[in-house]
């Protein structure tokens, strides 16, 4: 059976490639992205009564990598990128669908000019194509008895800190969002480096908004070392 479905809305966010971005939503709450409705679905009508719920569920297609094909097995990088699980046992993003699903806060509705759904926490790339919005219902949604399988809690954080030219960066920025160095931490304390590299000497580039934040990893902690604006980039 074949369907055709059209994108409702774009996302956009301050994660401009995919190296970085959390692997789950909620793992880095300071994220602010919205999502644009697109015509005909930006009416008012589509969104009535929304603004009363506090999270919505958003599917949305893998479009980075939706042409890259599928594998029964994947390695979630939780596992640590060495044991293998069926596609359907993960969240990984190379599927036979490439549809993904996540649930967001949704902080505002904003209806002035067509519709915006401003949300936080997210894990969606900038221009992901939004392909459905559902509220979360938490009483029939929330299930806190649930069985995590790999994935039973949190993964383990590093711990972040600043060199301090790379702070004198940030605070001469004019346009960087006031809670950018929150991002920058909450971003940098899920390890965005692929599982089994492990190189002390290794700089490692993360795009956020319009900078090149460059850190690297020594055991658990990840320094901050500079932050590129994208007009020295
Ligand atoms: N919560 C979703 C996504 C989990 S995978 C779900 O469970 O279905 C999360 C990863 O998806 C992120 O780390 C990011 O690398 C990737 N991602 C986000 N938006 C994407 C897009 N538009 N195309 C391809 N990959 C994307």
């Amino acid at each position: 059976m074949e369907f055709t479905f059209h994108a409702v809305g774009v996302v956009r966010s301050p994660y401009k490639e995919k190296f970085g971005i959390p692997r789950q939503p909620a793992l880095a709450p300071a994220a602010r992205l919205s999502i644009e409705l697109t015509p005909p679905y930006n009416h008012p009508d589509s969104v009535r009564g929304l603004e009363a719920f506090s999270h919505i569920w958003v599917s949305f297609v893998f479009h980075e990598t939706a042409d890259r094909g599928w594998q029964p097995l994947v390695r979630p990088p939780r596992l640590g990128g060495n044991a293998k699980v069926g596609v359907f046992a993960s969240r990984a993003t190379h599927r036979p669908n490439p549809i993904g699903l996540s649930l967001v806060r949704l902080d505002e509705v904003d209806t002035r000019h067509g519709v915006v759904l401003r949300i936080s926490g997210a894990d969606l790339l900038d221009g992901t194509p939004v392909l459905d919005i559902k509220p979360y219902i938490p009483f029939v949604e929330s299930r806190p008895e649930a069985v995590g399988g790999f994935v039973d809690g949190p993964p383990p954080l590093l711990t972040v800190v600043w060199r301090e030219a790379a702070r004198q960066q940030l605070a001469e920025d004019p346009r960087l969002p006031a809670d950018f160095a929150e991002l920058v931490e909450q971003v940098l304390a899920q390890d965005p480096r692929p599982a089994y590299q492990d190189d002390p000497a290794r700089i490692y580039g993360v795009l956020l908004y319009h900078c090149n934040v460059r850190f690297s990893v020594v055991e658990n902690t990840a320094t901050v070392l500079e932050i590129l604006s994208a007009a020295q980039n």
